[in-house]
C-alpha cells in the first residue's frame, strides 16, 4: 500500500462519518420536525450575514444566537446530546485529512503508514485474549513450594495484564521464558491484543522471520527494517529456534533491542531456551541486556506441557 492508498482510506473514513451525520440529521428531523424548520432559518440567516455587513445594514448575529440556543434546547428536550448533530471526525486533530494545520503529517497518518508496512505481523486471532484465557487448562496439583501450575499461571497472567494495561509505562523488555508447551506464545498474543485494543500499534514476528529479514538486509536486499524499529510493541516469538547465520545477525539483534529501548519502545521476547543458552547463543552483550532488571522483566514459565 502506498501513500495514495492511505489517503483513499481517509476518504472512506470521511464518507462513512458524513453518512452517519446525515443519518443522525434525518433521525432528529423525523422526531423533532420543528428543528428542521429552525435549521433552515438558521442557514438562511448565516448566508445573509455577510451581505448585511456589505450593505451596512444591522447585523443579524443576535437572531442567529437565539436560534442556536433554541436548537440546543430542542435537542436537549428530545434527549439528545448538544453535539449530536456536529460533524463527526475519527481524528479530531486532523479532521480525517491526515494533515495538520501546519501541513505536517498527523500522528494518525504515521500510525496508518506504519501499520500498513507491518501488514500481517500486526494481526491477531480474535480468539486469543486475556478475557478468553482459561486457567482451568492447568493442573492444580502442587509442583513447587506448594504452588500448582494453575497458581503460577494465574500470577503470570496478572503480571502480563498489568504490563499491557500500563503500556508504555512498563519495562523495555519482557522476557517470557520456559519449556515448550507452557503457553508463552499465547500469553504474548494476549498482551498484544490488549495493547492493540488500547489503540497502540503492535506487531509479532517469529525469530525465524525476523532474523531472515536481518540476513536479507545484510545481503543488501530491499528490506525495510524501519517498521520493526518503530512499532511501539514488538513481539518476537520463539527466539532460539532460528538458524544462526553469521555473527552479524546478532549485531542486528542487539542494535534493534538497543535502539528500541532508547526510543521508549517495548519488546516482548518469547523463548524456550534456558537463560544460560541465551548467553551462549547470543553472546554476553545481548544476554546482559536481557538480564538487566533496569531494562528487562523476566517471567519463567514452569510446569507440564499443556498441549498433551
Ligand atoms: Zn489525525
Amino acid at each position: 500500500m502506498s501513500i495514495s492508498d492511505v489517503l483513499a482510506e481517509y476518504s472512506r473514513i470521511q464518507q462513512k462519518n458524513e453518512k452517519e451525520t446525515a443519518r443522525r440529521r434525518n433521525e432528529v428531523y423525523t422526531r423533532v420536525p420543528q428543528l428542521k424548520t429552525l435549521h433552515d432559518q438558521l442557514e438562511a440567516l448565516l448566508i445573509a450575514r455577510p451581505k448585511l455587513k456589505l450593505r451596512g445594514e444591522p447585523d443579524n448575529s443576535d437572531q442567529i444566537k437565539a436560534l442556536r440556543q433554541l436548537s440546543e434546547a430542542l435537542l436537549a428536550g428530545a434527549g439528545y446530546d448538544a453535539h449530536y448533530l456536529d460533524p463527526i471526525y475519527s481524528c479530531m486533530l486532523c479532521r480525517d485529512t491526515g494533515l495538520l494545520e501546519d501541513t505536517t503529517r498527523c500522528e494518525c497518518f504515521k500510525k496508518r503508514m506504519l501499520e500498513d508496512k507491518l501488514d500481517t505481523a500486526r494481526l491477531t486471532d480474535d480468539a486469543v485474549s486475556f478475557e478468553k484465557y482459561d486457567l482451568n487448562r492447568f493442573g492444580t496439583e502442587p509442583l513447587e513450594n506448594g504452588k500448582s501450575q494453575r497458581d503460577m499461571m494465574a500470577r503470570i497472567l496478572k503480571i502480563c495484564i498489568t504490563y499491557a494495561d500500563n503500556f508504555p509505562a512498563c519495562s523495555s523488555i519482557l522476557l517470557l521464558s520456559g519449556g515448550i508447551g507452557l503457553g508463552k506464545t499465547y500469553v504474548s498474543k494476549c498482551i498484544m491484543r490488549r495493547v492493540i485494543e488500547r489503540g497502540i500499534t503492535a506487531a509479532s514476528f517469529t525469530a525465524y522471520r525476523l532474523f531472515s529479514l536481518f540476513h536479507q538486509h545484510r545481503l543488501g536486499e530491499d528490506v525495510d527494517l524501519e517498521p520493526i524499529l518503530e512499532v511501539p510493541l514488538l513481539i518476537i516469538d520463539d527466539i532460539g529456534t532460528e538458524p544462526m547465520t553469521k555473527n552479524v545477525t546478532k549485531e542486528y539483534f542487539f542494535d534493534m533491542i538497543n535502539e528500541r529501548s532508547t526510543a521508549g519502545r517495548k519488546t516482548v521476547i518469547v523463548t524456550n531456551l534456558p537463560f544460560h543458552e541465551l548467553d551462549e547463543r547470543y553472546g554476553e552483550r545481548i544476554f546482559s541486556r536481557l538480564m538487566d532488571t533496569r531494562f528487562s522483566q523476566k517471567i519463567l514459565f514452569k510446569g507440564r506441557d499443556i498441549r498433551y
